[in-house]
């Protein structure tokens, strides 16, 4: 057997960037089947290893709330950490669903749930946090992982 290897790339084709192997978002993966069908999210997302809890509630509330139909449009687009607090981004087509405006009116109410729960927890292990300044950006840090930067005061 011969390895084929482009010249671009002598060390082999470097990983798809769009796909992440952060093992709390492939946990997720795995255990929501009918929110991401066993494939990444459209846009490259990473599950802090301290919001791995509030993102597996998130995720289990979501599971819980769509039916069958409207689980069939779901789609994960995005899940990640911006400006300091959890972001999730979803599409959906509910159209077909006769209850399609309450369903969008929760999962906006679970996903702010989710967001104000990440603005108080630490990123790294969990434990309550506080918004911090960590020389550059801003992250929510408990006193264990806050490297001695103080707390923003807001
Ligand atoms: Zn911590």
């Amino acid at each position: 057997m011969t390895k084929k290897t482009s010249p671009l790339f002598p060390d082999g084709l470097p990983e798809d960037p769009n796909r992440s192997n952060d093992p709390e978002l492939l946990a997720l993966i795995k255990a929501f089947p009918r929110l991401f069908r066993g494939e990444q999210p459209r846009v490259w997302s990473h599950v802090p290893p301290g919001w791995a809890g509030i993102m597996r509630k998130l995720c289990g509330d979501i599971d819980a709330l769509l039916s069958d139909a409207q689980a069939r449009s779901f789609q994960v687009q995005q899940m990640k950490e911006k400006f300091a607090t959890l972001r999730f981004y979803w599409s959906a087509d509910f159209r077909a669903s006769p209850k399609h405006a309450a369903t969008v009116t929760e999962l906006d109410r679970l996903v702010d749930l989710a967001r104000a729960d990440s603005a108080v927890t630490c990123y790294e292990c969990g434990a309550p946090g506080k918004l911090r300044s960590m020389g550059g950006w801003l992250s929510v840090r408990c006193e264990a992982h806050s490297g001695g930067h103080a707390e923003v005061q807001q």
